[in-house]
């Protein structure tokens, strides 16, 4: 069975969530494609050229804390270059339809990387509402958070490059007013609508 569950949306809107949880419940494979941006980020924060560093990317890259506000600011600037998005396509692909189903979450899930997905779902809330939570999670101070939330979106949205953007068919989701059951629970329901 190939089955693809596509969520996109901006930075802490609550994808990853959403995506581990629609996985366990529907014993999808999952794959959050951000990590593979920020290895991308980390290694170039360490001096090596984001373009090679995209091509030889290999699974250990993806282990290690990759979830500072650094390592997501430098993701959001090598996710702009053309070719270190080309070196990310094939992986992603034949993730995205690999037998017995997967689920990605990423910026251009659903409008690029896998236009055909059975289900997709952007999922998205108020900046204040996102930075709040990216707050929780990371500390630091909120308004700092908040400006390098809106910095960042603003980034993946108006790259040329396969920015920021839900697909014309994909389900709208936002989580502002939601609890993490109840947007969990909205996305179960579209998915198995659809299976
Ligand atoms: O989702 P996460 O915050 O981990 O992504 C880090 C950065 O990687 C994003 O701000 C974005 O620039 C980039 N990214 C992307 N395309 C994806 C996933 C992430 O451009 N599919």
């Amino acid at each position: 069975m190939q089955f693809t569950v596509a969520i996109d949306g901006p930075a802490a809107a609550g994808k990853g969530t959403i995506a581990r949880a629609l996985a366990e419940r529907f014993r999808l494979a999952v794959l959050d494609t951000g990590l593979l941006y920020r290895a991308v980020g980390a290694r170039r924060l360490a001096g090596e050229d984001p373009v090679a560093a995209a091509r030889a990317l290999s699974p250990e890259d993806l282990t290690g804390n990759l979830r500072s506000n650094a390592v997501a600011e430098a993701a959001s600037q090598v996710a702009a270059i053309p070719e270190v998005r080309a070196a990310l396509l094939d992986f992603q692909r034949a993730f995205a339809r690999r037998e017995g189903g997967a689920i990605l979450d990423g910026r251009d899930i659903g409008t690029v990387i896998c236009p055909e997905a059975e289900v997709k779902l952007y999922v998205t809330a108020s900046p204040e509402v996102r930075a709040e939570r990216r707050w929780k999670e990371l500390g630091g101070d909120y308004e700092a958070v908040l400006a390098e939330v809106i910095k960042r979106d603003r980034r993946d949205s108006e790259r040329t490059e396969a920015p920021l953007r839900p697909a014309p068919d994909a389900h709208i989701l936002d989580t502002s007013q939601m609890t993490i059951p109840e947007a969990v629970a909205e996305a179960a329901r579209l998915v198995q609508a659809r299976l």
